[in-house]
């Protein structure tokens, strides 16, 4: 199924940048370490989707609800909300061997984006990420929580590879990630102080 990117392939990113392990509470609810240097992978364009999947393949797909930021002219100019699904038991072997990531995160239907909303630089400090799976609360976090902010994480990123206009950057996920089941009803948000800036809802398939 087309969804609204491939609908106009030239507004499609040339690199969606996603950040792993950017939340303390995260990092302990998978028993993860706090790396030393900022955790750092790609998805593909084709990975973007209007459906949110609770199964691709054969494996059950997780959640993650993250702080999304569009970039243009090499600034963090529009924000929205995403889901980086992911296939938690592979991605938990592939890194027991040290290998690469993608099978477990790049796969099509693994990007889920609202629309994107101007932000002024001034505000970002200020943003809030939310998920309510059937009304109830199930992720939250803010830019404070982040141990790479958004600002550290363009400069890093801009240190090795180039950003053009579109691209979108997944700033990773605060504690509360798990499974989709279908059916479910998933509401994101983000928040501008106390401000409902975006919101985006999809029901499990
Ligand atoms: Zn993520």
């Amino acid at each position: 199924m087309l969804n609204n990117y491939q609908n106009n392939s030239s507004t499609l990113p040339t690199k969606i940048v996603c950040i792993g392990r950017n939340y303390v509470a995260h990092i302990k609810e998978l028993g993860n370490q706090v790396a030393e240097q900022m955790v750092i992978f790609l998805k593909p364009s084709s990975a973007i989707n209007n459906e949110l999947l609770s199964v691709h393949g054969d494996e059950a797909l997780h959640f993650e609800t993250e702080i999304c930021f569009k970039v243009k002219a090499g600034n963090l100019a529009e924000v929205g909300v995403g889901l980086d699904l992911t296939k938690r038991e592979l991605q938990t072997q592939l890194k027991s061997k040290g290998l690469p990531w993608e099978r477990a995160k790049a796969f099509d239907g693994s990007a889920l984006f609202s629309e994107f909303v101007a932000i002024e630089q001034a505000d970002i400090a200020k943003l809030e990420v939310s998920l309510r799976i059937n009304g109830r609360l199930q992720q939250q976090g803010n830019v404070e929580l982040m141990l790479y902010k958004p600002d550290v994480i363009l400069d890093q990123i801009n240190e090795f590879m180039t950003l053009n206009d579109g691209d979108i950057i997944m700033t990773g996920t605060p504690a509360g990630v798990g499974k989709i089941s279908p059916g479910d009803t998933f509401s994101a948000q983000i928040h501008l102080a106390d401000h409902l800036l975006v919101e985006q809802s999809w029901v499990a398939k």
